[in-house]
C-alpha cells in the first residue's frame, strides 16, 4: 500500500511539475504606472501590447473583403509612424488565390537600422482568417491570429525606439497581406523583391493557431545549430526540439514557410491552445491570453536585443549550418540544448553505461536475459497496442461527430481533452498494474529486474530508430533514460529504493507538456501517436516505480551482488 502511494506521488510530483513548465509569465502593466506588475524600464508590457490587439480585432479584416483591411494597415502605419519610424508600404498588383479570388497586395515595412549593415527581421500578418474549411467560420477577427504577432512586433518597436541604446545590427519589421489565404503577401516578397531583404540573415515569425497557452517556438531554418545559441536568449525559451522535425513533414505552412526556403535562419513561434477559437468570430479580444501575449515578448524581445547588439551577429551566413541542435524546455526558464552531433556519442555512453549496468543486475541474478527480452516484447506490445486504442478512439470520435477523419485535423470533438488524458491515464496506469504482477506474484522472485532492463532495452531501441528517424526527438527517450539510470544508482548506493522514483518524477514532467502540446498540434486525429507516445516512457516509469532495489535480497539464488 505504502508502496502504491508512493508512486502515486512520485507521478503526482511530475504532473505538478509538467504543469508548472506550462504556466506563463505574469502579464506586465506598462513601465511607470506605479502598479505592482508594472514591466521594468525597457521592458516588455502585454498590458500596453493589447491595446493593439484590440485596435486591429475591432472587425473582421479578411482579404475577401478588401475594405476591411484599410483601417487595420492605418492604425499599424499610425503607431509606426508615432514611434518615429518611417513606414513603407509595397504594392503588388491583383493576385488570384487558391479560392479563385482576386484582389491587390499590400505589405508594410518600417526599419531601425544598425551600424552593421545587417538586420534581423519581425514578420507578422495583419489580415484576419475568412471561412476556408471544415469547423472554421467566417467574421475571425484576427485578435490572436495574428494580433499577437502585430501587437508584439509594435511594443518591441517601441521598447527599441524607447531604449536609446545603440543598435549595432539592424531591425526590420514586415506586416504581410494576404497570409490566410496561401502566404500571398510573403510569397511576393520573396518571390518578387527579394534584393530589399540582402541585409536580413536572421527572421523571427510571430504567428497563432488558436489563442492562449505557451507561444511555441515550433520552427526554424533549416541548419539550426547557431539559430538555438541566439534563442537561448529567450527569458522563458519553449521549445522541443521533435517539433520542428514534425512540423517539416506537415503540410500546413506560415510566411516563415517562404523565409525557411529562401534560404533564411529564424525562429518560428506560435500559441496552439485551443483550435476551436481558431478561424472563427471567437478569435476575438475577449479570448486572447495576456499571459501568452507577455509570452510572446519573453521570448522574442530578449533575442532581438541580442541580435542587435551584438557584432557576432552580423554578416551574412552567420546562422547557417549543416546540424541542428537537441533541446527541450523543462521547468519555466531551464532549457537544455546540445548539437545535433553530440546526439550519436550521448547516446553511445547512454547505452554503455546500461550495458554495464545491466551486466552487473544479471551477473547478480536480480534478472535473467531471457525475462528481459520478453519484458521487452512485453513492452513494446503494450505501445503498440495503445496506438490501437488511440486509432479506433479517434476513428470512433470521427464516425460519432460525422467528421472526415484525418491524422493531423479531427478539430472540436466534444470532451476531447478529457477523452486523451483519461487514456493517457490509463496507459499510464496499465503499465503499472503489469509491472506490479511482478512485484506481487510469489511464484515469480520478489526483486526481479527482468521489467526494468526489459523497459531500459526498450528506451535504447527506440533512441537508436528515433536519431536514424527523427533525430530532434532524441531527448524524449535518452533524458527519461540518464536520469532513470542516475536514480537507480543512487538508490542502490544509498539502499533507499524510493529514489528510483525520482526517475518517474522526471519522465512525467518531462512528457507531459510534450504529450499536451502534441495531442493539442495534431488533435485528437492523432491521438494514437499520443497514446504511443505516452506508452514508452509509461514502461520505464512503471518498471521504476515497481522496482523493490538492490538491497532487497532476490527471492532465489545469487542476491548478493
Ligand atoms: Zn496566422
Amino acid at each position: 500500500m505504502k508502496k502504491h502511494l508512493l508512486a502515486a506521488l512520485a507521478l503526482a510530483l511530475g504532473v505538478v511539475l509538467g504543469l508548472y513548465a506550462l504556466s506563463l509569465p505574469t502579464p506586465l502593466a506598462a513601465e511607470g504606472t506605479g502598479v505592482a506588475d508594472a514591466a521594468p524600464a525597457g521592458g516588455f508590457s502585454a498590458r500596453r501590447a493589447f491595446g493593439d490587439i484590440e485596435a486591429i480585432a475591432r472587425a473582421p479584416h479578411a482579404v475577401w473583403d478588401q475594405a476591411s483591411l484599410v483601417p487595420v494597415r492605418a492604425y499599424i502605419r499610425e503607431r509606426l509612424t508615432a514611434l518615429g519610424l518611417e513606414v513603407t508600404t509595397t504594392r503588388y498588383p491583383p493576385v488570384t488565390d487558391k479560392f479563385g479570388r482576386s484582389y491587390p497586395l499590400e505589405n508594410l515595412g518600417a526599419s531601425l537600422p544598425g551600424t552593421s549593415g545587417s538586420s534581423l527581421l519581425l514578420v507578422s500578418h495583419y489580415d484576419s482568417s475568412p471561412k476556408k474549411r471544415a469547423a472554421e467560420q467566417d467574421g475571425s477577427r484576427g485578435a490572436a491570429d495574428d494580433g499577437y504577432g502585430v501587437s508584439t512586433m509594435l511594443e518591441i518597436a517601441r521598447v527599441l525606439v524607447a531604449s536609446k541604446e545603440p543598435r549595432v545590427n539592424g531591425v526590420r519589421f514586415l506586416f504581410t497581406d494576404a497570409e490566410e489565404t496561401g502566404l500571398l503577401g510573403a510569397r511576393a516578397e520573396l518571390q518578387q523583391n527579394l534584393a530589399a531583404y540582402r541585409d536580413v540573415n536572421f527572421v523571427v515569425n510571430l504567428e497563432a493557431r488558436g489563442v492562449k497557452g505557451p507561444a511555441v517556438m515550433f520552427e526554424t531554418g533549416t541548419g539550426n545549430l547557431a539559430t538555438l545559441q541566439l534563442y537561448e536568449a529567450a527569458r522563458r525559451p519553449f521549445a522541443y526540439s521533435f517539433a520542428v522535425d514534425v512540423y517539416r513533414r506537415m503540410p500546413n505552412g506560415t510566411d516563415f514557410t517562404w523565409f525557411v526556403r529562401s534560404g533564411f535562419a529564424g525562429l518560428n513561434f506560435a500559441v496552439l491552445d485551443d483550435l476551436s477559437y481558431y478561424h472563427t468570430p471567437r478569435d476575438e479580444p475577449a479570448n486572447v491570453s495576456l499571459a501568452s501575449l507577455q509570452h510572446y515578448g519573453e521570448q522574442a524581445l530578449p533575442v532581438v536585443q541580442a541580435y542587435a547588439r551584438d557584432a557576432r551577429y552580423a554578416g551574412k551566413g552567420v546562422f547557417a549550418s549543416t546540424q541542428d541542435m537537441v533541446y527541450f524546455s523543462w521547468l519555466p526558464g531551464v532549457f537544455v540544448a546540445w548539437p545535433g552531433e553530440w546526439d550519436a556519442a550521448f547516446a553511445a555512453l547512454l547505452a554503455a553505461a546500461c550495458g554495464v549496468w545491466a551486466r552487473r543486475e544479471l551477473a547478480a541474478g536480480r534478472a535473467t536475459p531471457g525475462a528481459s527480452l520478453r519484458w521487452l516484447g512485453v513492452w513494446l506490445g503494450g505501445a503498440l497496442a495503445s496506438l490501437a486504442v488511440g486509432l479506433g478512439v479517434s476513428l470512433a470520435a470521427a464516425k460519432l461527430m460525422g467528421l472526415e477523419w484525418k491524422l493531423t485535423y479531427l478539430p472540436n470533438v466534444p470532451h476531447e481533452r478529457l477523452v486523451t488524458w483519461a487514456l493517457v491515464l490509463g496507459v499510464w496506469g496499465a503499465a503499472y498494474a503489469l509491472a506490479g504482477r511482478v512485484a506481487r506474484d510469489p511464484a515469480r522472485r520478489a526483486g526481479d529486474r527482468s521489467p526494468l532492463l526489459g523497459a531500459i532495452g526498450l528506451q535504447l531501441l527506440l533512441l537508436a530508430v528515433v536519431h536514424a528517424a527523427l533525430p530532434g526527438g532524441t531527448f524524449l527517450f535518452s533524458a527519461p533514460l540518464l536520469v532513470a539510470l542516475l536514480a537507480l544508482v543512487a538508490a542502490d548506493l544509498a539502499k533507499r529504493p524510493w529514489l528510483a522514483l525520482l526517475g518517474v518524477v522526471f519522465a512525467a514532467s518531462l512528457y507531459l507538456p510534450v504529450l499536451h502540446l502534441f495531442s493539442l498540434a495534431l488533435t485528437l486525429g492523432a491521438l494514437g501517436g499520443v497514446l504511443l507516445l505516452a506508452a514508452l516512457p509509461a514502461a520505464l516509469a512503471a518498471a521504476l516505480a515497481c522496482d523493490r532495489g538492490a538491497a532487497e535480497p532476490a527471492g532465489g539464488a545469487g542476491a548478493a551482488g
